[in-house]
């Protein structure tokens, strides 16, 4: 099979209720779908939706990556997805949006050569997955008001709740929506590196007993010792997801401990290449010792709250490994991730 031709389509769409978080308002989305013709008669289709808050990628800078890649995509075995995605590599850290649409348009021609949906090509046993509700920042009343609108569809398995730009009114709209809710639905929150880090440690603290599942991204991306010394204290388990981009991003987390949990999106990672994070724990770390693992053995996908241990994290250091624990790699225990977080 080869790739005959490439077309990159700009799609915006007003959004039916704007969504505002702690860095920006959305009223519109924009992103670009790009197809892939072969010659086969077969075609896969990709997304990419660049985000500039988060990943620093423009609507012209995207556009002008997906022209530069599209020459290197052309004439290629879309089947030899690594080496073809090896090549649009370079753009990875710049451009992952751009990336995640020419690795989701390869896995969508995998799938439909193979005739099977990429699910089963992948392995999937689910026929569904629970899928969340986000709730913007608005005033109390209006969020409880959008709460109950969003639970009365019964569509959803889950809240979200954004926060970051007032800690007291944060504080009060969780607890206004819990009670909306009642006590056992799935509730979370997102403040998008709203708060420092007292701030977003008297937030959670105030919601310790707010039923919370986890707080994503509390404080800025760029202060992993911010995120170490929230996580470390909360009662709530704190996702990494700003911070969160690369293998290498998700090392250093691990290596601080300074999260409970990942949020990973394709947007944000641009691609799943085979160069998966349990094998790059062998690699050499700066010390020049070899490894088998990070350094402190576990990632907590658990929350174990026993004294004098930093909550949501793995035994402490000099603990040793556990090695052949069901669900682990080489004693890195798997992040706790939900599909649908954002
Ligand atoms: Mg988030």
């Amino acid at each position: 099979m080869r790739v005959t031709g490439i077309k990159i389509l700009p799609v915006t769409i007003p959004r039916r209720k704007e969504l505002k978080v702690a860095y920006a308002t959305r009223t519109v989305y924009r992103g670009f779908l790009v197809q892939l013709a072969t010659d086969t008669g077969l075609t896969g289709l990709g997304e990419a939706a660049p985000n500039f808050e988060v990943c620093g990628e423009t609507q012209e800078g995207t556009a002008a990556a997906l022209a530069a890649m599209a020459p290197l995509v052309r004439d290629q075995d879309p089947l030899e997805r690594e080496r073809v995605l090896a090549l649009l590599e370079p753009w990875r850290h710049a451009h992952a949006s751009a990336l995640a649409a020419f690795d989701l348009a390869l896995w969508d021609l995998a799938g439909k050569a193979a005739g099977l949906p990429l699910r089963a090509l992948l392995g999937g046993w689910r026929r569904s997955i629970a899928n969340a509700m986000t709730i913007g920042i608005m005033p109390l009343e209006q969020t409880v008001a959008e709460a109950r609108a969003i639970l009365a569809t019964g569509q959803y398995a889950e809240l979200k709740l954004k926060l970051g730009l007032d800690p007291e009114l944060d504080v009060a709209r969780v607890r206004a929506v819990r009670a909306a809710a009642g006590p056992g639905f799935p509730l979370h929150v997102d403040a998008n590196q709203g708060y420092d880090r007292e701030g977003a440690l008297r937030v959670l603290t105030a919601l310790a007993d707010a039923g919370i599942d986890f707080a994503e991204q509390p404080v800025p991306a760029g202060d992993l010792e911010a995120l170490r010394w929230v996580s470390e204290r909360s009662p709530v388990p704190v996702m990494a997801d700003e911070a969160l981009h690369t293998p290498e991003d998700a090392l250093a987390l691990v290596r601080a401990r300074a999260c409970s949990m990942f949020n990973i999106k394709l947007q944000k990672v641009g691609a799943g290449r085979r160069r998966s994070l349990p094998h790059r724990l062998h690699d050499r770390d700066p010390g020049g010792h070899h490894r088998r693992g990070p350094p402190g053995p576990g990632f907590g996908g658990r929350h174990p709250r026993g004294p004098g241990r930093p909550r949501g994290l793995g035994p402490q250091p000099g603990q040793g490994r556990r090695p052949g624990r069901r669900g682990s790699v080489d004693g890195l225990r798997r992040p706790r991730v939900r599909p649908g977080t954002r």
